[in-house]
């Protein structure tokens, strides 16, 4: 995707499925380190900007990558965030900060076998089964414009729901 931020979209309908099996933090970490690459391209004007990194082969490599770096990273964000919260009227928007193994490791992969398969239906230079393959089966499957209004919206279905899960457990424990 031309920009990062689109990936977050699926991967928050994916939270609000799968809730503490999956971290969002670490989703969102593995989707910036699969851009690094088209972004140091773009930068040198390079003509073809998705390498190996937006394959399949890349992506359990960043995977597993992510899921190494990403659990303590995204822990010390967390951990961060809630130590800015220290007055009364904020100490409500706190959240878990520890992320177990599993859903590191889900928000890791999920995020890097999503991203390649998203990528795949819009850059042309994509070949998503190198080194066995230089075929993309995949590109225009979707239109441009529905693929980011796909994006957009699971993005606001789980944000949603994110939030009345979080509102049902706020109010059933406060009651
Ligand atoms: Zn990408």
């Amino acid at each position: 995707m031309p920009f990062t931020p689109f990936h977050m979209g699926p991967g928050t309908a994916i939270k609000a499925v799968c809730g503490r099996y999956f971290s969002l933090t670490v989703f969102g970490f593995a989707q910036v380190i699969m851009d690094i690459e088209p972004l140091m391209r773009m930068v040198r004007g390079d003509n073809i900007l998705h390498g190996v990194t937006h394959t399949y082969l890349g992506a359990i490599c960043i995977g597993a990558l992510s899921a190494l770096a990403g659990k303590p990273f995204c822990a010390f964000l967390l951990r961060f965030w809630n130590a800015g919260l220290g007055t009364k009227y904020l100490c409500w928007l706190r959240i878990q900060a520890d992320i177990p193994w599993a859903p590191a490791i889900a928000g890791a992969f999920i995020g890097t076998f999503s991203h390649v398969l998203l990528d795949s239906m819009m850059h042309a230079d994509m070949q998503p089964f190198a080194p066995f393959s230089s075929n993309n089966g995949l590109l225009d499957f979707l239109p441009l414009g529905f693929l980011h209004l796909l994006c957009v919206f699971l993005g606001v279905f789980g944000g949603f729901t994110i939030f009345l899960v979080w509102a049902w457990r706020k109010w059933s424990i406060d009651v």
